[in-house]
């Protein structure tokens, strides 16, 4: 079955749930192509009371929320609670500040007046993947919803439950039948799904394998779409860095999450200065970590999200050992039930190594010793992926220069403190296209309409 609920700290499966009929799927469909007719045509004020009434219950469910999320994916107890907070938060935001950010703007034409408005452009389609099971959602639901357009949602196979109880938020919030719909469709489902002209855009997030698949498919009926796919983030080390400062956040970077975040750090690029004295630090640091159940606050180190995650990881390293890279640290599965992996540290990894232009999706972090800041950034741009990346070095002035120079769509000096409401997310390259979050994130899936008043004699 499809929609698996499994624990990865024990293997036990706690639900299954079986795909939905077509017949259902059209069903729903037409419930939420209904629903847009009416919801379109509602001020931001009325949207904003569901939005908002939407968050404050996310805010007031937080345990209840985090514990189905733990249960069903691994996080850790208390960054699971982080990320309904999170996701409570990206919501309130969107119910406050959406008519702001699509409010009429004044042009000025040579001839007559002329304003862009915009307005929602129908039923959207999201692709979610399990590694942010709630957040994720936020992040399209919340601008989306509020921009007057209504939402579809097939999720990752792993995380049914949290998919079911997202939704359940929504009609707890008040939402009209259709706002919010949660799909278990297989994939040829959300395929006939991107076909239906009655959906008009998709938003997707995972891996560039499911991008290619949707973005190619959406692309063929000249829909919209946003891809938010992988990452593969350098880290640049500079001589000059705070060295316990970067550390604490190496650390935290490569294993927040177990290591499962898109934008996660995951090529590690030090000066040569320096780079000893770093690779020490971290090991000693990584070596710490004790796995445990993620319900536990006291456990620092989680399961990964499934047996086949940790499998693919395992794949990885030993491709990489195979052609080349030394293990640091680390490397295995650990000798105990659950998906554990050892935090691991990989050097020597040459270009021909297959590891070198891999994203690694766990605790596995990639290390390089390079001369300069120009073979630095030379190596951080030599990847096929553009999320994001950052740089530390006590010299603002010089991590800003070094920034800017860094072909990703996202570049952080001194944090790594990746995402916020008001912050625009996203990347370039294989890592997609679009953004989600701020400003940005809602104008997405809009149509900007230009409208020109001018009393002109036609053109003769
Ligand atoms: P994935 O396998 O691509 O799955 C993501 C979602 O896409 C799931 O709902 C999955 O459904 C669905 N899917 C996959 N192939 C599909 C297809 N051919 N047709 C329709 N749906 C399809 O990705 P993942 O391994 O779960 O997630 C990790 C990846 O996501 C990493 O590469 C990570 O970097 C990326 N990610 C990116 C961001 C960002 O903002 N840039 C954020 C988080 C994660 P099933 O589960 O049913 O297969």
């Amino acid at each position: 079955m499809a929609y698996q609920s499994l624990n990865p700290y024990d293997g036990k499966l706690n639900k299954s749930f079986p795909e939905i009929t077509d017949a259902e799927f059209e069903k729903k469909l037409a419930t939420a192509q209904s629903c847009f007719e009416t919801w379109r045509f509602k001020s931001y004020a009325e949207r904003a009371t569901i939005v908002a009434k939407a968050a404050q219950l996310l805010h007031e469910q937080a345990d209840a929320f985090a514990r189905t999320m733990t249960l069903e994916m691994g996080k850790r107890i208390s960054e699971a609670r982080g990320e309904v907070e999170f996701s409570s938060r990206i919501l309130a935001y969107y119910a406050k500040n959406a008519e702001r950010f699509l409010a009429p703007v004044t042009l000025q034409p040579t001839v007559g007046e002329a304003h862009m408005e915009s307005s929602p452009i129908g039923v959207l389609l999201g692709v979610e993947p399990w590694n942010f099971p709630y957040y994720q959602l936020a992040r399209v639901a919340g601008p989306h919803l509020m921009a007057g357009n209504v939402l579809m949602v097939k999720h990752a196979g792993c995380v049914p439950q949290c998919a079911i109880a997202f939704e359940k938020l929504w009609i707890d919030a008040g939402a009209p039948a259709g706002l919010y719909t949660n799909l278990l469709i297989s994939h040829t489902q959300a395929d006939r799904a991107v076909d239906d002209v009655r959906i008009k855009g998709v938003a997707l997030t995972g891996s560039v394998a499911a991008g290619e698949s949707i973005a190619t498919r959406a692309g063929k009926h000249v829909k919209v779409t946003s891809m938010e796919l992988g990452g593969s983030d350098a880290f640049i080390v500079l001589e000059d860095a705070d060295m316990a400062h970067t550390i604490k956040w190496a650390v935290w970077g490569r294993m927040y999450n177990t290591g499962q975040t898109c934008c996660a750090a995951k090529r590690f690029i030090v000066v040569d200065a320096v780079a000893d004295q770093f690779l020490a630090e971290f090991k000693t640091a990584l070596d710490a970590f004790k796995p445990g159940d993620p319900l536990d606050e006291k456990t620092t180190l989680g399961p990964l999200s499934t047996e086949g995650a940790l499998v693919q990881l395992l794949e990885q390293v030993d491709g990489a050992v195979k052609h080349g890279a030394k293990v640091v640290t680390g490397g295995k599965r650990i000798d105990r039930p659950g998906a554990f992996m050892q935090p691991t540290i990989l050097t020597d990894i040459s270009p021909k190594n297959p590891a070198f232009r891999q994203e690694f999706f766990g605790p596995v972090a990639l290390f390089f010793r390079v001369k300069d800041e120009e073979a630095a950034i030379a190596l951080a741009n030599d990847s096929d992926f553009g999320l994001g990346g950052s740089v530390w070095c006590k010299d603002v002035a010089r991590g800003k220069r070094v920034a800017s120079r860094v072909e990703t769509g996202m570049m952080f000096i001194n944090n790594i403190d990746w995402t916020d409401a008001s912050l625009p997310f996203g990347g370039i390259k294989l890592s997609g296209y679009g953004r989600e979050l701020g400003d940005m994130g809602i104008q997405e899936f809009v149509n900007h309409k230009l409208v020109r008043t001018a009393v002109m004699e036609a053109p003769v």
